[in-house]
């Protein structure tokens, strides 16, 4: 399957441009995954899948706004930020990891393919929670592959804008994990407002969670450092 088949599957504007970015960003992927570890995954076909793919599903246009902010978690070799940003060129795309080699990659890549809406931030989800400049500033935040419901969500929705979306992209798991984050979603005013289903090409089962922020976080989220993690706030 290529990007502009993808782009067509997933019922997107399918552009020969965007999907040429894509292309190339994921062979810079997996080129680069040969030296450091950005990916877990090798081959080029399968990336375009579970990486490229799997990043655009998270997209609906009703939660993106045009003009908007988009907040990447825990980005790693830029997934689903990148794929976003090159479907959206109008809105602007803030990518957070706490490991600067990773950006470094993501930087010169959207640099040599043109991608100019990517910013790249080196902090601690903890501590750009509590930061001025990016507490409750973006219209979306999302995140792949980062952490347990429970402890993502505390990172998560402070940077949320009262009335965005934190999308939070699982696997089959995500009704149990969604059970467990019932406690810190409802302290942090994070309401369920859609659970899309869904299967990649070849069948892998994923499943996202849009959760709408209702009203602006207590001031004492995220904890600090390390406390999501040591001790998350569990319970329905
Ligand atoms: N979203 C990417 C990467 C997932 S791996 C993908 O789906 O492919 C999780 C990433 O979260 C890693 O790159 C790790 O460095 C980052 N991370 C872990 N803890 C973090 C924290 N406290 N703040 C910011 N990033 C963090």
């Amino acid at each position: 399957m290529t990007a502009l088949e993808m782009m067509k599957a997933l019922g997107l504007a399918a552009d020969e441009e965007a999907a040429g970015k894509l292309t190339e960003y994921n062979a810079m992927v997996i080129a680069m995954s040969k030296k450091v570890n950005l990916t877990g995954i090798k081959d080029v076909e399968e990336s375009l899948v579970k990486n490229v793919f799997d990043s655009l599903t998270v997209y609906d246009e009703k939660y993106f706004p045009k003009g908007g902010r988009v907040l990447d978690l825990g980005t790693g070799a830029g997934f689903p930020g990148v794929p976003l940003a090159v479907l959206r060129p109008d809105m602007q795309f803030i990518l957070v990891d706490s490991i600067q080699k990773k950006l470094n990659f993501i930087e010169e890549a959207c640099k040599n393919l043109g991608i100019g809406n990517v910013k790249c931030l080196h902090i601690r989800a903890e501590e750009g929670g509590r930061r001025r400049k990016t507490r409750e500033a973006f219209d979306v935040v999302t995140a792949r592959a980062v952490k347990a419901m429970p402890i993502i969500s505390e990172w998560a929705l402070p940077f949320v804008k009262v009335g965005g979306i934190f999308a939070a992209m699982k696997g089959p798991g995500a009704d149990e994990e969604m059970k467990t984050a019932g406690k810190i979603l409802r302290e942090l005013h994070g309401e369920l407002a859609e659970k899309k289903e869904l299967a990649l090409p070849g069948g892998d089962r994923r499943c996202i969670l849009y959760i709408r922020k209702t009203a602006p976080c207590p001031k004492n989220y995220p904890r600090k450092v390390g406390i999501a993690e040591k001790k998350p706030i569990l319970g329905e």
